[in-house]
């Protein structure tokens, strides 16, 4: 088929032609003198877009699951008590995670389509005098469901409780695209790959860690080694890392932090604002619901739920055969459910619209009652009106 695939999948995101140009370098020496030029300033980058001053950031060959495990196993000891809320396929993955890695995980199941009720974080906190919990596993924005929580009140319940847990954000599909502000929020671990917001290949586990995350490193005796804090923290001191680092990644990394911080981060956040909002209004537009409940719609992925007698899989075939369109497929409880539409990375008006016409055109072969034109015809309108 002529044309490229359209990617309108949460990630892996379109790599802009910059990026796959800055990765396309020959190998080099990584322990060479000049190695440290080009990685330590990525390091100090990084931060910016993290939000943090006082924070350290790491890269590791791997991706968002070694996140998770980074920020577990160097920060915690086996058999401590996280708490969770399970409302989407990559929460549930992470609580899977924790109980395999031998954790203590209060699981607090929440609807699928809702984020986490803060309300009943202060008041399980405020019950846990004894401050078993050691940390509170948020998932910011859970790409399964297309919904976004509320980290600045996950922050507040445990400052509401005096709670001295850590708090570890799964910012995968947020970072680097939504809002997120370490420092003010007091984030002692935040996890991304390089997939989704940084418009990289996957192949990068990309963090932050506060010093009190990096304090603890020092008292926690959970077994680690590949992924340990305290091997990079000692090469990365002088730019170097403690294995054969991915080159060709660090000059992407480097060339994505140009990107974003050349927007201005808060650009950022408003381009995927306009992004999604127009993806929503041509879902209403369609008479198509949101598996995200009001309040948590994110601005990165729209869930699209199917009446009871369709099957989203059929919308997901139809758009990439006969449109070389690929979309997001409903994970686990989903699956058949929802269809999802990524508006991540490197998306703009005219983008988004034909992600959007391409799912207009399956929807209609595959029998749903809508008009044509109807939701590429109220984004039109929105990126109309909005556009800077
Ligand atoms: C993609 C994603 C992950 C998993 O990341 P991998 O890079 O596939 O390991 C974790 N959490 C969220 C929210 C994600 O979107």
């Amino acid at each position: 088929m002529a044309g490229r695939n359209h990617l309108s999948i949460p990630g892996p995101t379109n790599v802009p032609h910059e990026i796959l140009s800055a990765m396309h370098v020959p190998m080099e020496d990584h322990r060479s003198p000049d190695f440290p030029k080009l990685f330590k300033p990525v390091l100090e980058e990084l931060k910016k877009v993290f939000r943090t001053e006082t924070g350290q950031a790491f890269v590791f060959p791997a991706t968002g699951t070694a996140g998770w495990e980074i920020a577990l196993t160097n920060t915690l000891n086996s058999g401590d008590k996280v708490i969770i809320y399970r409302f989407g396929q990559f929460g549930h993955l992470w609580m899977s995670m924790a109980k395999r890695l031998g954790f203590d995980v209060e699981v607090h199941e929440v609807e699928w389509g809702k984020g986490i009720p803060v309300d009943h974080l202060e008041a399980r906190l405020k019950e846990d005098s004894n401050h078993e919990i050691k940390a509170v596993l948020a998932t910011h924005n859970e790409t399964a469901t297309g919904v976004t929580s509320d980290i600045a009140g996950v922050r507040a319940a445990m400052d509401a409780s005096s709670h001295p847990a850590l708090l570890f954000v799964d910012g995968v599909s947020s970072i680097a695209s939504l809002e997120f502000k370490m420092d003010d929020w007091g984030v002692d671990a935040s996890i991304s790959g390089s997939q989704k917001g940084f418009m990289l290949p996957a192949g990068a586990a990309i963090l932050a860690f506060s010093q009190k995350a990096l304090a603890m490193t020092k008292t926690s005796t959970y077994p680690r080694c590949f992924l340990d804090l305290g091997d990079q923290m000692a090469q990365n001191a002088n730019g170097y890392t403690p294995y054969t680092p991915s080159t060709p990644m660090i000059h992407g990394l480097k060339k994505s932090l140009e990107l974003l911080l050349g927007e201005g981060m808060e650009n950022v956040y408003a381009r995927h604002h306009r992004l999604g909002e127009g993806c929503r209004l041509a879902i209403a537009a369609w008479g198509l619901k949101l598996c995200a409940h009001e309040g948590f719609e994110s601005d990165t992925v729209s869930a699209v739920v199917v009446p009871e007698d369709k099957d989203a899989s059929e919308v997901i075939a139809t758009a990439y055969n006969k449109y070389n369109i690929s979309l997001g497929a409903g994970l686990t409880e989903l699956a058949g459910k929802v269809f999802r539409i990524g508006h991540i990375g490197d998306m703009n008006d005219v983008s988004m619209l034909g992600a959007i016409a391409g799912v207009e055109m399956a929807l209609l072969d595959c029998g749903y009652d809508i008009q044509a034109g109807s939701g590429v015809g109220a984004a039109i309108e929105y990126y109309r009106s909005t556009a800077g």
